[in-house]
């Protein structure tokens, strides 16, 4: 299956459509428009992780429609056993927000949007406190630090589904130039230790060793 094609009841298809880390364009908006009145139900639903999904295309259609997304110069994805759209919270312009979350978030989905991991691997930014609860429902959650100023707290191995476990807070908070180091050493412990369909939860805690070994280097990051 084409990486953001969800099957739906019916027979019918969504595609699934990224934006900017949550932010889509007023042109894009209009395509997506035109998109979902030409091939699906005309009714197009925001998902938790700021994509927007384009509903109910038939079978018949589905291989136009692909086509007609990637025309319109739309992000088809964020599904599969890969790295899923980076999510962000509205820190940017919300007067809470510490720090340039879009920035931040839209740097880390460049360097590691669709990248194959065991199952799937969620990354959250948020822009202050409010948002604990959600970064402690990523793979890795970044926040500000409560402690800190001008360092992040991350959270690992958080999940949401039919099993929700928050995320452990890693204790060292780091620099913003140390989180890509950060979340690399984190997706190389996935990919060497997970098998499908293992999560990066289930991983860490079937090999209790692990979250050591995070937590050193995390240490050796903020040196
Ligand atoms: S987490 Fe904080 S900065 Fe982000 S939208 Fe909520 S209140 Fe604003």
């Amino acid at each position: 299956m084409t990486l953001g094609v969800l099957p739906q009841k019916n027979n019918r298809y969504a595609l699934r459509i990224l934006g900017s880390c949550g932010e889509f364009t007023s042109e894009e908006l209009l395509r997506l428009s035109e998109l979902t009145a030409r091939f699906g139900s005309g009714r197009i639903t925001a998902t938790s992780r700021g994509t927007v999904e384009l509903n109910g295309v038939a079978e018949s259609e589905l291989k136009a429609a692909i086509e007609a997304v990637q025309a319109a110069k739309l992000r088809l994805g964020g599904t599969g056993a890969t790295v899923r759209a980076v999510v962000a919270c509205k820190g940017t312009d919300c007067r809470k927000g510490m720090f340039d979350v879009h920035t931040l978030a839209c740097k880390l989905d460049e360097e590691f949007y669709g990248i194959d991991v065991p199952k799937k691997f969620k990354i959250g930014v948020f822009g202050c406190p409010n948002s604990l609860g959600k970064a402690m429902a990523q793979d890795v959650g970044i926040m500000p630090s409560f402690t800190k100023t001008g360092k992040f707290e991350i959270y690992i191995g958080g999940l949401l589904g039919n099993r929700p476990v928050q995320g452990k807070r890693i204790p060292v908070p780091l620099q913003e130039d140390r989180l890509v180091d950060a979340i690399k050493y984190i997706l190389d412990v996935y990919k060497a230790n997970g098998i499908y369909p293992q999560r990066l939860r289930a991983v860490l805690d079937n090999k209790t060793e692990l979250w050591q070994e995070i937590n050193c280097y995390f240490e050796s990051l903020a040196k």
